[in-house]
């Protein structure tokens, strides 16, 4: 799906220090850290002009579920960052990267008439002392167009306990290991009524089976926790604006995202996580109770797909490319607006060839089998290119990443769990 993009010559530096399998990081965990999550709730905010962060809300939800080294290291570039600096000594301690729909809305023809406020929850580790968090939008023209900075003392007594709820319907359906060392993904269902609790449990282990019939998730399945989440609809399926019709569901989604049919996002990003407050999770994928086509995946925030039909599974993965991956379309359809010529993007698998040698140069010259350069990628027919003919980030009849997306994700996995 149409995502907004941007890029910055550091992203070069980062991801080329993380292939060649980064150090580990200077800060040892226990020193910054409590070992429970800070989830922060911002509002993003502004026009095609102007953009805008303020803080929205600030609570523990319980044991921290994510990475305890790389922890001054961000896992790719992304359309925003997040920094955590410890107050007394100045020393970066944590950093994360991620995207938002507001940052693809804002090239939307409504954004050019309209502001709005979009929802976007990051959850961190819990500091130990007073840490000053600021939170980055960068545009495609690689200038921060936002840039928010607060203090954080986990001694405040207005930092909200969230607790799990104590009727929450929740199973692992692929368990490896400690959370401390495993990529926790929690599936959440959306548009699923009361009675379709096994439905959604057995889309669910569908879901599972698709990511783990695909490399490297195949071969790596060990290092990844999968916790599903019963989260019912007061109404069954799902909100499809095109044909008047809207369901009351529990995130709240719809089709005709931006006006396009096939997208199907949530805005109601607190609603999300309230709903799975006390699971340990680190990315979420929601599945959507419908036969309609679509999905959408937004790195680093969720991934959000239709279970019903004929392509489910396919889509499911695809997006997860997205949301877990952040890897780029590798479709054209003629929008030579999406990405900046001007810039090489930050997705591992597409590149302008500003930058080739940072992308899958050296795979080309080691003759990868299967790995090119073809020209017709990042939704443009001409001037970006891909590194296969076909992927599971091209088309729903691929039947497997591409060599060059393979290897993205595994960087990602060692990033999260070596
Ligand atoms: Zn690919």
């Amino acid at each position: 799906m149409k995502r907004y993009f941007f890029t910055l010559a550091l992203c070069v530096a980062s991801v080329l220090a993380l292939g060649a399998k980064s150090s580990k990081s200077g800060i040892a965990f226990a020193d910054y850290f409590s070992g429970q999550t800070l989830r922060v709730d911002y509002q993003f905010f502004g026009n095609n002009e102007q953009q805008g962060v303020v803080l929205d809300g600030l609570s523990n939800t319980g044991v921290w579920a994510g990475r305890h080294h790389n922890l001054d290291q961000i896992p790719l570039l992304g359309n925003g960052q997040v920094e955590m600096k410890d107050e007394a000594s100045g020393k970066v301690i944590y950093r994360t990267s991620f995207s938002s729909l507001f940052l693809e809305w804002i090239s939307t023809d409504e954004a050019h008439q309209l502001s709005r406020s979009f929802e976007h929850t990051v959850l961190l580790p819990m500091p130990l002392a007073k840490t000053q968090v600021t939170v980055t939008l960068i545009d495609a023209e690689q200038k921060v167009t936002a840039k928010y900075v607060h203090t954080v003392d986990p001694a405040d007594i207005l930092i909200a306990k969230k607790h799990r709820n104590p009727d929450l319907d929740y199973a692992y359906i692929h368990k490896s290991g400690s959370v401390e060392r495993s990529i926790d993904v929690a599936i959440l269902a959306e548009g699923y009524d009361a009675s379709e609790r096994d439905l959604f449990y057995a889309d669910a282990r569908e879901a599972a089976k698709a990511l783990f019939s695909h490399e490297p998730f195949a071969s790596r399945s060990g290092e990844f926790n999968i916790v599903a989440v019963f989260t019912p609809s007061r109404q069954s399926g799902m909100s499809v604006p095109r044909l008047g019709e809207w369901k009351d569901t529990a995130f709240d989604s719809h089709f005709s995202t931006f006006y396009s049919d096939r997208y199907l996002t949530t805005t109601s990003i607190k609603k999300m996580h309230d709903a799975i407050a006390g699971v340990m999770y680190e990315h979420i994928i929601i599945l959507a109770n419908t036969e309609e086509y679509g999905g959408g995946g937004i790195y680093n925030d969720y991934t959000l797909t239709t279970a019903h039909h004929a392509n489910f599974k396919p889509v499911v993965v695809h997006e997860f490319g997205h949301s877990f991956g952040g890897l780029a379309d590798e479709y054209q359809y003629g929008d030579p607006e999406v990405y900046s010529p001007k810039v090489e993007p930050w997705e591992q698998n597409i590149t302008n060839k500003r930058n080739f040698a940072a992308k899958w140069q050296d795979m080309i010259k080691d003759k990868v089998p299967g790995v090119g350069i073809y020209e017709g990628a990042g939704y443009t027919e001409k001037g970006m290119f891909r590194p296969a003919d076909d992927c599971r980030m091209r088309t729903n009849a691929a039947d497997a990443f591409c060599p060059v997306c393979q290897r993205a994700l595994s960087r990602l996995i060692d990033f999260y769990t070596k």
